[in-house]
């Protein structure tokens, strides 16, 4: 039954829950200790791309029980960019990442661009390892061919909010993802 709880406005449209907040917690403590049986004792760089991985990327270095450092980037990236994949680093990564393992980490990963040309733009750095982990994926939307280490969850391929995602600028704070309710 749907509770009054599981549904919310935001703007003009509402939502409904999908996942609450005591499955992503769960989840994202899954995600955390697999990535620390691969990595072991290395010191893993944990890059957040903002703005819509600001928390996931925080709960997860949280449930990450070692040594470990984090930053974030902003991107954005464009249709009908050219082959050489660039992306306009809005807020770029200072860090040198020569032969260091890499974690990209992403709220959701939709179409796949955005984390396509991040990739390449990593690759280019000469990183040790390079993963990626999201907390959300439309296999239905994804248009590239790339790896991705950890997801969260499979979604279908329906607008999300909350856990850091926005409509709008709305949403982010919302501790569960909830899904546009179609009218
Ligand atoms: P891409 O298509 O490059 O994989 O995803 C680009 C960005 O679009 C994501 O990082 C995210 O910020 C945004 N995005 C994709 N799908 C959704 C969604 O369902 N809800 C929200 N709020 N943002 C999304
Ligand atoms: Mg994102």
């Amino acid at each position: 039954m749907i509770s009054k709880t599981d549904s919310i406005e935001l703007h003009d449209r509402k939502f409904q829950l999908l996942f609450d907040k005591s499955q992503i917690d769960k989840r994202v403590q899954e995600l955390a200790e697999s990535i620390k049986i691969k990595f072991k004792d290395q010191r893993p760089l944990f890059i957040g791309v903002l703005n819509g991985s600001f928390i996931f990327t925080s709960d997860l270095v949280r449930a990450y029980h070692g040594e470990c450092e984090v930053t974030f980037v902003k991107l954005n990236s464009y249709e009908g960019m050219d082959s050489t994949g660039r992306i306009e680093e809005q807020l770029s990564l200072k860090e040198n990442i020569k032969g260091r393992p890499i974690i990209i980490v992403e709220d959701i990963i939709d179409s796949g661009r955005t984390v396509h040309h991040f990739l390449k733009s990593i690759q280019s750095k000469n990183p040790s390892s390079v993963s990626v982990a999201t907390l959300l994926y439309k296999p239905k939307a994804m248009q590239f061919d790339y790896n991705i280490d950890y997801i969260g969850f499979e979604i279908p391929n329906q607008f999300v909010v909350g856990y850091g995602l926005d409509y709008d600028g709305l949403g982010r704070q919302l501790d569960g993802v909830y899904v546009l309710e179609e009218s």
